[in-house]
């Protein structure tokens, strides 16, 4: 029976990684995958992971199945860490979070719940985007459309024509936003852009829908939220996909949460019946312990104190990393500008790269970078930043 089946496209970034692992070359680097990593190319489990996970041991009395949407306090801390903890959506009990396995499971809950309820609704994405949203979406039935984002010439976001093109999206429609450090460019609109856009959602009836994967990795956790919350403010359904695999550390242990936000709190409890349902079919419930990582490390006043301090440190890494990298280029003698590198949010930046430029880079220094040029900043170490540049002068 399986003889007629034929081999799945190898993932092209997780395919990457496989190839830098075979590298035998002592000093290739992997500025492909998108995990942090510390000065000395770790990615180690956080402090306070470690410490939440002591009083988990120590408290954990079983492993009875939890609830189809997870814990209750796990979808509170959610909440509190987008709206802020006073937001009126969660004293009127208009938000609603099921726990899903990492980032991917809540925007796969997200694609289910829009195919199943809302019709056959377009899913509008960025072009570019990071390159799982095509496939979770489409995987669900739903059909993708992009919005233009990137300006090459620039290397910025092209505002305007994002407008223009959200502008032809039919009422109810779904817009694809990132909440922060857009993957894989880095560009993120400014506040007044943001808010253009949440007018011109609300204007044309269409649903916001924010894929948060990087909270705390642009300018902090409570700043980073700005986008989402002009949208908050004026929009009154809502769609978000969080994931706790960078902010937390927690790769491994699939955290994530799909948040549903609705007019009132009877819509939001009815609509999300629904979510419930998809979640059942699909894994039934979620797995806990991350989740309790993450109740336990936001709900401890010194521990999320502690959190906060080692996302700033992750965050400030990053942005190191990118001056050193701009100021290392120039030093080689590099004319091209790469100062866009320093302006740009989170873990990824477009390097503006050729393929040829990466196939080289790869095969004659062992530096790794995905074929569009995307770089991850978190695999740029002090130790590495010379050959890197180097490498990258030899190519341009
Ligand atoms: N969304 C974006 C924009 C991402 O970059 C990622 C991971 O790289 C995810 C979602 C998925 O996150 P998770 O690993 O938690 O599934």
């Amino acid at each position: 029976m399986f003889e007629k089946i034929s081999a799945a496209p190898a993932d092209p970034i997780l395919g990457l990684t496989e190839e830098f692992k075979q590298d035998t070359r002592p000093e290739k680097i992997n500025l492909g995958v998108g995990i942090y990593k510390d000065e000395s190319g770790n990615t180690p489990v956080l402090a306070t992971v470690k410490k939440a996970e002591a009083i988990l041991l120590e408290k954990e009395t079983t492993k009875s199945y939890l609830s189809i949407p997870g814990t209750a306090e796990y979808g509170l801390a959610v909440q509190q860490l987008l709206f802020g903890t006073d937001s009126p959506i969660i004293s009127s009990k208009r938000a609603q979070t099921a726990q899903a396995p990492g980032g991917t499971g809540a925007l796969r809950l997200a694609a289910e719940f829009i195919k199943r309820q809302l019709g056959d609704v377009k899913v509008w994405i960025s072009n570019p985007t990071w390159a799982n949203h095509n496939g979770v979406f489409t995987a669900a039935g739903l059909e993708t459309v992009q919005y233009s984002y990137y300006d090459a010439q620039s290397k910025d976001m092209d505002f305007d024509a994002a407008l223009a093109d959200l502008a032809q999206a039919a009422p109810g429609d779904v817009v694809l936003l990132h909440g922060c450090c857009h993957n894989p460019t880095g560009i993120d609109p400014q506040a007044p852009q943001w808010q253009q856009l949440a007018e011109l959602c609300k204007e044309k009836q269409l649903l916001p829908m924010f894929d948060f994967a990087y909270q705390g990795f642009a300018k902090g956790v409570e700043e980073d939220a700005q986008g989402l919350r002009i949208f908050a403010d004026l929009c009154e359904e809502l769609l978000i996909a969080s994931s706790f695999s960078k902010n937390f550390g927690l790769y491994n242990e699939r955290v994530g949460a799909f948040t549903l936000v609705a007019k009132n709190s009877t819509e939001a409890t009815t609509a999300f019946s629904q979510v419930k349902s998809i979640a059942r079919v699909i894994y039934s419930n979620p797995p806990a312990h991350g989740a309790a990582i993450v109740t336990e490390i936001l709900n401890d006043a010194a521990l999320r104190a502690e959190w906060e301090v080692e996302v700033a440190d992750m965050r400030d890494r990053i942005q190191e990393m990118r001056t050193l990298f701009v100021q290392t280029l120039k030093d080689l003698g590099v004319e091209a500008d790469f100062s866009f590198i320093e302006r740009q949010n989170g873990m990824f930046s477009f390097s503006g790269l050729s393929k040829e430029q990466v196939n080289r880079l790869k095969d004659e220094f062992g530096i790794y970078i995905v074929g569009s040029g995307r770089i991850s900043v978190a695999g740029m170490t002090k130790a590495n930043m010379q050959p890197l540049c180097k490498g990258i002068a030899a190519v341009l």
